[in-house]
């Protein structure tokens, strides 16, 4: 089987804290991986270290064949790999349109490059932009326009709300269209493996389960998919395959459709 991406005995330590202590993962193309795990198992981290925002001191991260442990977010980000972050960081005065534009925008070199935005926004992106860790003094530019309409279309058939309020501003939006958008802008980047970090946070069923479906839908279309859940169930239901997390190491890992029905396992790790 073809693996978009692999971890090979990564270890990260905060100071003191270890919080990563030799994981490896394999995601294979085109499926749903899921990270369980109770708070602080390491799985925010796991998913940080592997789009570039924290530096692993042992291990690598290859993905495609290549080796990226080293590579800066920004190349991270363009060859593919869009991270939606836990709690959404939207950027909430600026319109639903305006951070979905923004998702489109791929930073490199030192310089500003900007196209389309006007100056305060410009200057609200790049503090936005650092504010995600996305490096110091960004070149920000543009995706090529095509890729960039076919990308809006596809987000506003995925999610026809985010249309209807693409002038509204994004403080304004409920929890679960937020996370819509938080998704969508993601989209924008033309991801190759989408990352999702808790999407179902603070959410009501009914808005969990249209998320839930959303994430089955982008697979359907041939993304690959790397989830960090509490809601392991549920999580388990959409998945392919699960790795659970334990202080900093793989305590279980399996088939999402075997872990599902493995009692002891939910009670032991997962609660
Ligand atoms: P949660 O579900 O609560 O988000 P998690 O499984 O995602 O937890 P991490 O956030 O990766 O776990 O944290 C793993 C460990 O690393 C925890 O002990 C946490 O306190 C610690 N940690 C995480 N980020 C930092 C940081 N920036 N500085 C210091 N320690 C950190």
């Amino acid at each position: 089987m073809n693996m978009i991406l692999k971890t090979e005995d990564l270890h990260v330590s905060y100071g003191g804290i270890r919080a990563l202590r030799g994981v490896n993962i394999n995601i294979p193309q085109g499926e749903i991986v899921a990270i369980l795990g109770a708070n602080g198992a390491g799985k925010t981290t796991l998913l940080r270290t592997i789009s570039g925002l924290v530096k692993s001191e042992q291990g690598k991260v290859i993905y495609l064949d290549n080796n990226i442990t080293k590579a800066p977010v920004e190349k991270i980000v363009k060859n593919g790999i869009l991270h939606v972050p836990e709690g959404r960081q939207i950027f909430e005065d600026l319109s639903v349109f305006e951070n979905l534009k923004i998702g489109a925008f791929s930073t490199e070199k030192k310089e500003m490059k900007f196209q389309n935005l006007d100056s305060d926004v410009q200057k609200l992106v790049i503090q936005r932009l650092k504010q995600l860790s996305i490096k110091d003094n960004p070149t920000v530019i543009l995706n090529k326009q095509e890729a960039f309409m076919q990308n809006l279309s596809f987000v506003y058939r995925l999610f026809p709300v985010l249309k209807e309020r693409k002038s509204q501003i994004a403080t304004t939006l409920s929890g679960g269209e937020m996370q819509m958008l938080a998704i969508g802008r993601a989209l924008m980047g033309s991801p190759k493996l989408l990352i999702l970090d808790e999407p179902s946070l603070g959410l009501a069923p009914l808005i969990i389960k249209s998320i839930f479906e959303t994430i089955t839908m982008l697979k359907e279309q041939g993304l690959s998919i790397l989830i960090v859940e509490q809601n392991a169930l549920q999580t388990l239901k959409i998945a392919d395959y699960a790795y659970v997390l334990q202080i900093g190491k793989v305590v279980k890992e399996g088939k999402a459709k075997d872990l599902i029905k493995d009692h002891s396992l939910i009670e032991a790790y997962l609660g």
